[in-house]
C-alpha cells in the first residue's frame, strides 16, 4: 500500500484559506480545508450587500465550486473549536456534529470579528460588518427603516427617529457605509415613497479618532470628509458611543458634552478582534496575544515552537501588519510555498515579507480616494482604479459579468438590483442567539458518528471511481468494448 500523502489542514475559507489552498495545488499534499461557511467571502464589497447593489452570491462563491477542480483539496463544513498541537487534530462542530481531522501542517486562517471594545450588549442594536448573514441583517434594516417611516408618517406619527442612521467607525468600511446610505436617501429613493421625502434622512458619521481614515493620512481623511459632506453626510469627530440601545445611541463628545442621538437603524463599523482561535493556541504554545488578541508569529508565520503551525491574516502580530486582505493572501502563500519546499527537501525561505500594493476607499459614486505608496489620489481616477481592481480580485467570471451589470445599474443609473429583504432577515439573529445551543437545538441530535472512518471510506470510494475510470479507459484504448460485428 502506497504511504499516505503528507497532511495540510487550512482553518477558514477566506482571503488566507482559500489563497493558501490554492497555493497548494500543485504540491504532494491533501489538504482539508475546514471552515465555517461553505463560501469564500470578499468582505471588501459587503457594504453593497447592505446597501442592495450586489447579491450575497457575486461576493460569496461557494467554496467547494472554487476548489471543484483541484484534486487534492477537500472541504469540511464545520467550526472549528479546539487545535491540540501536541496530538496534531483540527476538532470541529456542526449542528451538533463533531469532526476530529489530523494534520502533518496546519495553516490557521480564522480571521477576525467585530469588536464591540468590550461591550458586546451593543451588538443586539448595532449590528457589525463582517459576515453575509450582518450584510443582509443590514439591508432588512435599512430599507425596513424606510418602509416603517412611510407608515409612521401615514398615521401622522414623528418618523425622524426611521430616517436617522447612525455609522460608528470612520474608517474604510465606515466612510463606504455612510456614503451608500445617503445616496440610497438622496438618490435612489427619492421617488418611491409617497407620505416622508427620503431626502430629509439624517447620515451621521461617528468615530472617536480626530479624523476620517486614519489610515490614509491627513490629507485624504480631509478629503474624504468633505466629499462625504457634499453628500449630506454629519461628520462627528471625537466623539465616543458610550451606550447603545433599542431607540439611540449616547455618545460624549470630547469636551465633555454627552449626547443621546435618537435613531432606530445603528451599524458598527468600528473595531476587530481576532479570532478566538489565537488564544487557544496561545494558551498551548505560550505565545503572547496582543490587545486585538492577534497572536504574535515568527517571521516565517510559524507558531513558536511548533514549525509545522502556520497562522496568517487578520489573527497575526508581526511588524505591525495591517488586517488587509493582501497581508492574508501574501502569507498564506509563504506558508503554501515553505510547506511545499520542506517536502522537496529545498533551503528555508527568507522570513515573510509584506509587499504593500495601497490601499482605497470608495465614498459614493466617481469619489473614492487611494493611497499608493506616496501617491494619493482622489475623485473619478482613483475610483476608476477601485472598480477595476475589485473586478480581478472578485472570484469568478459569472459574478464578475454580473457585478459589473449590477454597478452600471446603480452607478450610472439610479437603481438598485438587490432590494429584497425579509423578517428572517433582520430577526433570525436575535432569534437564535437566544437558544442555548444556537441552531443546534433545533435539529436532533446526531448518532454516532466515526470521522476518522468516513474520511476513510471517502477514499476508498474515490479510489475506487478512479480505478473503474480507467479501466473503462483501458477497454476503450484496447478496443475490448462491444461486440465485433463478425462474431454475431
Ligand atoms: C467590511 C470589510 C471591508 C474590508 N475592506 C477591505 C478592503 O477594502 N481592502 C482590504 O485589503 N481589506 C479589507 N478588509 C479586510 C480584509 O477583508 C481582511 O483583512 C481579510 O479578509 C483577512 O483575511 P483572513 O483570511 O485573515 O480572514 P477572513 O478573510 O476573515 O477569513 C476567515 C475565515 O475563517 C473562517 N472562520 C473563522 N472562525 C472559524 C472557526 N472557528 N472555524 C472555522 N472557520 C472559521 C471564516 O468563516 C472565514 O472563512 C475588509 C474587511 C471587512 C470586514
Amino acid at each position: 500500500m502506497a504511504a499516505p500523502r503528507h497532511r495540510v489542514v487550512v482553518v477558514g475559507s477566506g482571503f488566507g484559506g482559500l489563497f493558501g489552498t490554492k497555493a497548494l495545488k500543485g504540491a504532494d499534499v491533501d489538504v482539508t480545508m475546514v471552515a465555517k461557511t461553505t463560501h469564500h467571502l470578499f468582505q471588501p464589497l459587503l457594504y453593497q450587500v447592505a446597501t442592495g447593489i450586489l447579491s450575497e452570491g457575486e461576493i460569496a462563491p461557494p467554496t467547494r465550486e472554487i476548489l471543484s477542480s483541484q484534486r487534492n483539496a477537500q472541504v469540511l463544513l464545520g467550526t472549528v473549536t479546539g487545535i491540540d498541537l501536541d496530538a496534531r487534530t483540527v476538532t470541529s462542530h456542526v449542528l451538533g456534529r463533531e469532526t476530529v481531522t489530523a494534520y502533518d501542517s496546519l495553516i490557521v486562517a480564522a480571521g477576525a470579528k467585530q469588536s464591540y471594545f468590550g461591550n458586546d450588549q451593543f451588538s443586539e442594536y448595532a449590528p457589525g460588518m463582517k459576515s453575509i448573514d450582518d450584510a443582509l441583517e443590514l439591508r432588512g434594516r435599512i430599507f425596513g427603516a424606510f418602509e416603517m417611516a412611510e407608515l409612521g408618517a401615514n398615521r401622522g406619527e414623528d418618523v425622524d427617529s426611521l430616517l436617522t442612521f447612525v455609522v460608528v467607525g470612520a474608517g474604510p468600511t465606515g466612510v463606504e457605509m455612510a456614503g451608500q446610505i445617503a445616496e440610497l436617501a438622496h438618490r435612489t429613493l427619492r421617488r418611491d415613497f409617497r407620505s416622508i421625502n427620503t431626502r430629509s434622512a439624517r447620515v451621521i458619521l461617528l468615530d472617536a479618532a480626530p479624523q476620517v481614515l486614519p489610515p490614509f493620512g491627513v490629507k485624504l481623511g480631509a478629503k474624504a470628509q468633505q466629499e462625504l459632506e457634499k453628500l449630506g453626510v454629519e461628520v462627528v469627530l471625537g466623539a465616543m458611543v458610550t451606550d447603545v440601545d433599542e431607540g439611540a445611541i449616547t455618545v460624549q463628545h470630547k469636551d465633555g458634552r454627552t449626547e443621546r442621538i435618537v435613531c432606530a437603524t445603528k451599524i458598527w463599523a468600528a473595531g476587530v478582534q481576532a479570532s478566538s482561535l489565537g488564544r487557544t493556541l496561545s494558551e498551548q504554545s505560550g505565545a503572547p496575544l496582543d490587545r486585538a488578541g492577534r497572536i504574535a508569529v515568527n517571521p516565517d508565520l510559524t507558531l513558536p515552537g511548533y514549525p509545522e503551525v502556520f497562522v496568517v491574516g487578520d489573527m497575526i502580530a508581526l511588524d505591525n501588519l495591517p488586517g488587509v486582505a493582501q497581508v492574508a493572501i501574501q502569507g498564506a502563500k509563504y506558508a503554501a510555498k515553505t510547506i511545499d519546499g520542506r517536502l522537496k527537501g529545498r533551503q528555508p525561505l527568507e522570513p515573510f515579507k509584506y509587499f504593500d500594493k495601497g490601499s482605497m476607499a470608495i465614498i459614493s459614486r466617481f469619489r473614492a480616494v487611494a493611497l499608493i505608496g506616496k501617491l494619493r489620489l482622489t475623485g473619478v481616477i482613483a475610483w476608476l482604479m477601485w472598480l477595476a481592481l475589485h473586478l480581478i480580485y472578485i472570484t469568478g467570471f459569472k459574478s464578475r459579468v454580473t457585478a459589473l451589470l449590477h454597478w452600471f445599474v446603480s452607478f450610472l443609473g439610479r437603481g438598485r438590483s438587490e432590494r429584497t429583504t425579509t423578517e428572517q432577515q433582520v430577526y433570525a439573529r436575535a432569534a437564535l442567539g437566544r437558544l442555548k445551543g444556537g441552531a443546534a437545538d433545533l435539529v436532533s441530535s446526531p448518532g454516532a458518528y466515526d470521522a476518522a472512518q468516513a474520511m476513510l471510506e471517502i477514499s476508498r470510494r474515490q479510489q475506487e471511481l478512479e480505478d473503474r475510470a480507467s479501466e473503462e479507459a483501458r477497454l476503450t484504448d484496447a478496443g475490448e468494448r462491444g461486440v465485433k460485428t463478425e462474431e454475431r
